[in-house]
Order: C-alpha cells, then sequence, then structure tokens
C-alpha cells in the first residue's frame, strides 16, 4: 500500500485533482471492488489485501495462494499512470519525488515477488473490467 500522508499547506490548487487524489486513497475503490465481483463470478477464488509473502510486508488486493498469482489495482494518481497523472502545480516537486518513490517501491515488490516464484499483475484503475479480467486469468492460467 502507498503511504497517502498529505504534505502540510495547499497542495491541491484545483477541485478535481483534489477529487481525484481522495478518491484513490484507502482500499475497495470502485474498480478493485468491480475486478474482484467479475473474478468471483466467473469462479476465482482468492484472498483480499492480502500480504503474498509475509516476511515482504506488503500486501497485496488480490492473492492467489495456490498459483502465486498476486494482484494490484494502482491508482492511477498514487502510481503516475501514464495517461492520467498530472503533476499538480503546487508542491510539484514533493509529488514528483512522492510518486517517484511509490513507483520504485512497485518495481521493488514486483522483483521481490519474482524472486519468490510469484507473479505479480499490475492493473492501473482506468482499466475496463473485462481487461483486468483477462490479465489475472492469464497469469492464472500460466505454467509454473
Ligand atoms: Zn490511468
Amino acid at each position: 500500500m502507498a503511504d497517502h500522508s498529505l504534505p502540510p499547506g495547499s497542495w491541491a490548487s484545483s477541485e478535481a485533482s483534489r477529487a481525484v487524489m481522495l478518491g484513490n486513497r484507502g482500499r475497495d475503490t470502485s474498480p478493485e471492488l468491480a475486478l474482484r465481483r467479475a473474478l468471483h463470478r466467473l469462479g476465482y477464488r482468492y484472498r483480499v489485501d492480502h500480504p503474498p509473502i509475509p516476511e515482504l510486508r506488503r500486501r497485496a488486493d488480490l492473492v492467489f495462494t495456490r498459483r502465486r498469482v498476486a494482484v494490484f489495482v494502482d491508482g492511477c494518481y498514487w502510481h503516475g499512470c501514464p495517461q492520467h497523472y498530472g503533476e499538480p502545480s503546487t508542491n510539484a516537486e514533493y509529488w514528483r519525488s512522492k510518486i517517484a518513490r511509490n513507483r520504485e517501491r512497485d518495481a521493488d515488490t514486483d522483483a521481490r515477488l519474482r524472486q519468490a516464484g510469484w507473479t505479480p499483475v499490475r492493473i492501473w484503475e482506468h482499466e475496463s473490467v473485462d481487461d483486468a479480467v483477462v490479465k489475472v486469468a492469464c497469469a492464472l492460467d500460466a505454467p509454473g
């Protein structure tokens, strides 16, 4: 999970960007819920908000323990989606480094999971449920 603490001062210059940031905080955001529902309907069973590897101390949004697949639904803002991340006009330096740290941590998490024999699946929150289901299903069906 990303660190969602906010910087001091007036960091959100527009109501729109503020709404995006607030909407991306925390769990049970609607894209993740929609994906969970779709997978469940298809008969998939998984753990929710679960650490794939306990010693890693990082949770995945959906975890398929037996198949060793860890799914992360990444917020477009916090994880720096190339399509939707727009740099705020205030505190730009703060946000640039914060998003960069989040992205580094995402990459580090993926690398550690792969080393441990897991398959990380990254899904942007803007992706359609159908696309997300295909990504997860492909990871689950892959050999190994
Ligand atoms: Zn996006």
